[in-house]
């Protein structure tokens, strides 16, 4: 039996939330004696992470970037609304580049062991974190562990292939957030493409339901998009199938990342969130606080609650209301307002937007004392 180590902080977790973590912690000018404990290479994890940035965010990943736009679209049966952006851009990341890059530039006494965590018995901010390799005290324990999901979870789930296609795409200039001209039989569907050359893509079929389905749907959703795009695939590179859930997270002390409630609950978008969040908290732990600090303004989870509310109750309305706010704002507008940072103009052109009967029946439902506990 191995000794038991003691450090200050125990992050487990090595994904977005946990190894950015300790990448600002070992950037401190005194770092606390850390420890990430992660069993998977980056690698095993690799899938691609997107997210709207400034040229100025946008540094930190340089490395990692596999495709930008400044140009995006929805489309729907009725044409395509394509933005064009001046401030910001749509950034596809690589996340085994990135998590790698993260995981080099952890400096003593910030280390990772690649090691999977069996137990942690809690005490106050700490405990004891039992692995498959040892054990260790922390003074202070981040979980990013992914919680569990329930089979009635509202979620987001996909399945996507990047491609080599036999001819070049006529506009690989402009990536596509939503194309809604697909089957909408197993809850609201989109194809979400993003061309990283005019013959190299990133195709996936993304639902929203509580229903995962099986892979071969998914599939046989990209084919069919394929097909009626006349695009035919010369090479496929890779698949990646992801489910997020879009419901409240537990406000548990210490957990960060998703698990801590830093992915959007109407879009899923998390990474910029999460990446916040962490430098936030290394910025506190600095200072001696050690709380994690709220991934958003606080009435955006009620809000988002809201949106899934009206989307679950009303699926006929869904594609609507998804072009309906594109539509409603310009680029620069819709991406502060995909990253969770719109101010009052913004959101009431949102507001204005929607289906007022619908949103007011949830809101009611919503500040209902059953059922109001959305935050
Ligand atoms: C496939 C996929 C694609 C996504 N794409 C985007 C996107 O494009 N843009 C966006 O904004 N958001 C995206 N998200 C949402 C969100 O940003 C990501 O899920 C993000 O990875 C969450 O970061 P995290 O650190 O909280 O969790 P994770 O990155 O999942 O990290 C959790 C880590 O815990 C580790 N772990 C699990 N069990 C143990 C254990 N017992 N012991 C120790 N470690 C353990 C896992 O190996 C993992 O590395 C995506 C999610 C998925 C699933």
């Amino acid at each position: 039996m191995s000794a038991v180590i003691d450090t200050d902080i125990a992050i487990i977790g090595g994904g977005s939330a946990g190894i950015s973590l300790a990448r600002h912690l070992s950037a401190l000018s005194t770092p606390p004696s850390t420890l990430v404990i992660e069993p998977k290479t980056p690698s095993e994890r690799d899938c691609s992470w997107a997210l709207w940035s400034t040229a100025e965010n946008a540094k930190p990943y340089a490395s990692s970037i596999k495709g930008s736009w400044s140009q995006w679209q929805l489309v729907d049966n009725h044409g395509a609304i394509v933005h064009s952006a001046t401030n910001y851009q749509y950034l596809s990341l690589s996340a085994a580049d990135y998590l790698s890059q993260c995981e080099a530039q952890l400096a003593s006494p910030v280390s990772l062991r690649r090691e999977s965590v069996n137990s942690i018995q809690a005490c106050g901010n700490g405990g004891k974190v039992t692995t498959d390799q040892g054990t260790f005290n922390a003074k202070y324990i981040y979980d990013s562990r992914p919680p569990k999901q329930s089979s009635n979870d509202l979620r987001q789930h996909f399945l996507g292939w990047e491609i080599i296609c036999e001819q070049p795409i006529p506009r690989p200039d402009i990536a596509t957030l939503m194309d809604f001209r697909v089957d909408q039989s197993q809850g609201l569907h989109f194809m979400y493409v993003l061309p990283f050359s005019a013959r190299h893509l990133l195709v996936e079929s993304t639902l929203v339901s509580s229903q995962l389905l099986d892979k071969n749907w998914y599939r046989n959703a990209i084919s069919q998009w394929l097909s009626t795009q006349d695009i035919v695939v010369e090479q496929q590179l890779r698949e990646e199938y992801g489910v997020i859930s879009l419901e409240p997270k537990s406000s548990e002390q210490g957990r960060i990342g998703a698990a801590g409630g830093a992915v959007r609950r109407s879009s899923g978008y998390g990474f910029t969130a999460i990446q916040q969040q962490s430098r936030q908290l290394a910025q506190g732990i600095e200072r001696g606080q050690y709380s994690v600090p709220r991934p958003f303004a606080k009435f955006l989870n009620p809000m988002d609650a809201i949106f899934n509310g009206v989307l679950t109750r009303h699926p006929e309305l869904a594609v609507d209301l998804f072009m309906g706010t594109a539509r409603a704002l310009n680029a620069d507008q819709f991406a502060r307002f995909m990253l969770g940072e719109a101010g009052a103009a913004i959101w009431a052109k949102v507001i204005a937007a929607m289906p007022k009967i619908p949103f007011l029946k949830q809101l009611l439902l919503a500040s209902s004392p059953v059922r109001g506990s959305d935050d």
